[in-house]
This record gives C-alpha cells, sequence and structure tokens, in this order.
C-alpha cells in the first residue's frame, strides 16, 4: 500500500474521467492541435461530466473533493498529454486563488461557473520584461473612486483566448517596493480596455492558447480587488506550492507512461531479428531511467500527502518541480533515439510529448530558479 489513500470512491472517478477522456478527448487530439486552442464547449463538457475544480464545495457546485480528487484529474490528462484542455492549470491553479481570498460575493458569482466550465480561468502575472522576477511586473493599478485603473501588458498567458477570468497581478504605481505594491485582481472578458494580443505559435503545447493580454485604461470596479490590497505577491507565493507540485505530478505521470509505451516498444520491435530490448544497452536505458520514475514518484507521494495535510513543503516542491521536469525531458530524448526515424512521426506516441514536455523546466519557474530558492533554504 503506498502512501496515498485512494478509496472506492477515488478509483471510480478515475474510471470515469478516463472513459470520459477517451470519449470526448482523446478523439479531438488532433484537431485542436492543429487549431491552436479547444473549443469552449469541450471545457464545459468536462465541467457538467464534473472533472473542474474538483476542490470546490458543493456550496458552490463542486465535488467538495480531497486533494487526490486533482491529482487523478492531473495524472490521467497528463497520460494522455492533453495540453489545450488544462484542468490543472483552471482547477488547481488559478481557481484557487479565487476559492481562498475571494470574498463570498466574489465566489458566488464565478466559483459555479468555473465548475461547469462556463467560466474559463487565466492568471497574468508574467510580462515582456517580467517573468522569473514576478517583482519587476510593471502593469499598474490605480484607484479612481469606485473603481481601478488597469494600464499594461501581459505575455505567455494560457488561456489567454479562452479566459473568461483573469486573476491579473498589477502594481500601486504609487509605491516604490517591489513587492508590497503588487495586488491582485479580477478582470472579466468584455470589460472596456481589456484585450487579447498575439496568439503566440509555440513549438510545442500547439492545443494551449498561450496569449498576449493588454490592458489600456481598462476600468474595473472596486470589489473585484482580490485579497488584501498590496498582498499580491504572498498570494501568488504562497500558491506557487500547489503550482509546482501540479506540475510535478503532470511530469511524473507523462515519464511513467511514455516509459511504458517504450518498454513494449523494445519488447516487441526487432533489430537484426532480436527484440531491441535484448540489447544490454537498451536494458540499462530502460533500468536507470524506470529507477528515475520511481525514486520521483516515491518523492512526490509523500509531498502529495504532506501537502494535502496542510503542511509547508515549499522546499521540497521545488525539488520535486525540478527532478522530474529534468527527468521527463531527459528521458523523452532517449526515448526518441529507442523508437528511431519512427519517434519523429507525428503518427507515434512520442513526437507530440516531445515537443510538449520541453516547456516544463521553464514554466511554473525555471529549473534555475527552483535552484536558486532550494539553495536559499541551505542558508546560502
Ligand atoms: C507555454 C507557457 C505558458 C505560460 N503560462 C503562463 C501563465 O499562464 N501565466 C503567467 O503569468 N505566465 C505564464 N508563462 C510564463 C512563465 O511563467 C515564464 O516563462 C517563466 O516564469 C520564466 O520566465 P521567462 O520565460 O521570462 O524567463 P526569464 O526570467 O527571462 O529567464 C531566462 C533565463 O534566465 C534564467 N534566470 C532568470 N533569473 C535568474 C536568476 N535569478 N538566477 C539564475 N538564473 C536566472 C532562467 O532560469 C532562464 O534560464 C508561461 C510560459 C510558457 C512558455
Amino acid at each position: 500500500m503506498g502512501v496515498l489513500k485512494y478509496t472506492e470512491d477515488h478509483e471510480r472517478f478515475r474510471l470515469n474521467l478516463r472513459e470520459f477522456l477517451a470519449r470526448e478527448v482523446v478523439p479531438h487530439t488532433m484537431e485542436w492541435e492543429e487549431a491552436h486552442i479547444v473549443p469552449k464547449e469541450a471545457w464545459k463538457k468536462m465541467g457538467k461530466a464534473g472533472f473542474l475544480c474538483t476542490a470546490i464545495s458543493k456550496e458552490y457546485g463542486g465535488l467538495g473533493g480531497d486533494f487526490l480528487y486533482s491529482v487523478i484529474v492531473t495524472e490521467e490528462m497528463a497520460a494522455i498529454s492533453q495540453a489545450g484542455l488544462c484542468a490543472m492549470l483552471h482547477s488547481d491553479i488559478v481557481v484557487p486563488y479565487i476559492n481562498a481570498y475571494g470574498t463570498e460575493a466574489q465566489k458566488k458569482k464565478y466559483l459555479p461557473g468555473c465548475v461547469s466550465g462556463d467560466i474559463i480561468t487565466a492568471v497574468a502575472m508574467t510580462e515582456p520584461g517580467a517573468g522569473s522576477d514576478v517583482g519587476g511586473l510593471e502593469a499598474t493599478a490605480e484607484e479612481d473612486g469606485d473603481e481601478i485603473i488597469i494600464n499594461g501588458t501581459k505575455t505567455f498567458i494560457s488561456n489567454g483566448l479562452n479566459c473568461g477570468l483573469v486573476v491579473l497581478a498589477a502594481r500601486n504605481p504609487e509605491i516604490e517596493d517591489k513587492h508590497a505594491g503588487v495586488s491582485l485582481y479580477l478582470v472579466e472578458d468584455g470589460t472596456p480596455g481589456f484585450t487579447r494580443g498575439r496568439h503566440l505559435d509555440k513549438m510545442g503545447m500547439h492545443s494551449q492558447d498561450t496569449a498576449e493580454l493588454f490592458f489600456s485604461n481598462c476600468r474595473i470596479p472596486k470589489e473585484n480587488i482580490l485579497g488584501q490590497k498590496g498582498a499580491g505577491f504572498l498570494m501568488l507565493m504562497e500558491k506557487l506550492q500547489q503550482e509546482r507540485l501540479m506540475s510535478a505530478i503532470a511530469n511524473v505521470a507523462i515519464a511513467e507512461n511514455v516509459l511504458k509505451e517504450a518498454i513494449a516498444y523494445c519488447r516487441e520491435t526487432l533489430v537484426d531479428g532480436k527484440p531491441l530490448g535484448r540489447s544490454q544497452a537498451v536494458k540499462f536505458a530502460l533500468a536507470e531511467m524506470t529507477t528515475d520514475v520511481n525514486l520521483n514518484r516515491a518523492f512526490l507521494d509523500n509531498l502529495i500527502a504532506d501537502h494535502a495535510a496542510g503542511k509547508d513543503v515549499t522546499a521540497q516542491t521545488m525539488m520535486s518541480k525540478f527532478a522530474s521536469s529534468e527527468m521527463v525531458n531527459t528521458q523523452l530524448s532517449t526515448i526518441m533515439d529507442l523508437f528511431g526515424e519512427y519517434g519523429l512521426l507525428e503518427s507515434s506516441p512520442i513526437a507530440r510529448y516531445f515537443r510538449d514536455q520541453r516547456i516544463t523546466t521553464i514554466f511554473a519557474g525555471t529549473t534555475e530558479i527552483m535552484k536558486t530558492i532550494i539553495a536559499k533554504f541551505l542558508g546560502l
């Protein structure tokens, strides 16, 4: 028995989700990849089927499930390498800001739509001059009577085109301190002054609509401040533990799945009349990858249990995030070699995994930033 205690309800939920994905998502994967976006209808289907925002309480239409439901959704979506219909980003990264810091009125207004998939969310921190250094963001938010006026540009925003609600980080230009001036705001689609820029054409995760967002004298009501004024940076840092944990969960699930494919391929594929897996070099490569995946899994499962129990595992989460993203990339590079020319074909399962996973060492904090912060925990 592992450290994670999945119940019969969890297992039933996993099987239902797997069946839903096989029916409603997998057949559309290539169509969405080519369109570079997932239709909003697909989000609604997923929401109506009960697979979005599982942690949101029943009061707002959610399942009121524990963290293991979020883990299941992330693992199952990762296993089919679904980048565009990114439930993890919406359900477990963005919506938790509203759930944790929103007023009762904000929760009543937005959470039911987030659960049903009628509202797709995005979080907008990154700017052309502020990526790793979130404190360097320049978008401004100035109070004017009962309103806030927002100006600035956000870039590389996932769900950038589809989103109906943005959790936006912006600073009060009157406060000089890099962190104390940052607050979070809720900006709805259709607010005058909020427009979309380019749909960014990436090397991977093609079905995910990553876009620029522009705010030009965009006026929102003061009641759309999320959480305490000036506490934006702290809220972002607090929620990064779960964001990085979700990334690690996806990385390990993908690694496990791809490895399974590789082992089967090496058993079945004949080279000089013998299965590829008979070669000592191939055996060693697969044995090393299996060891890495299992070590990452063991560390991760303990973290999941600790996170679910409300423990502060900030440093360990960074270790898991960077180790698992580096592992899955190294592994995919080796597996691409094992598959040979077949691995390069769009019809093989490897090509899309290979390019989709490249981003994992960059988003949710780069490997270098993870190591820099881990070193701080070491007192260095
Ligand atoms: C597909 C995709 C989706 C994204 N989705 C979102 C989203 O939804 N919302 C959002 O706000 N952002 C999003 N991002 C942005 C993402 O969070 C940033 O890419 C990430 O934080 C890194 O910032 P950067 O790319 O600007 O790199 P930079 O910060 O410019 O870093 C460039 C290089 O310098 C290194 N570096 C930087 N600072 C240091 C340092 N102090 N010490 C050592 N090395 C350093 C980095 O590790 C990296 O190798 C997304 C990005 C991508 C590619």
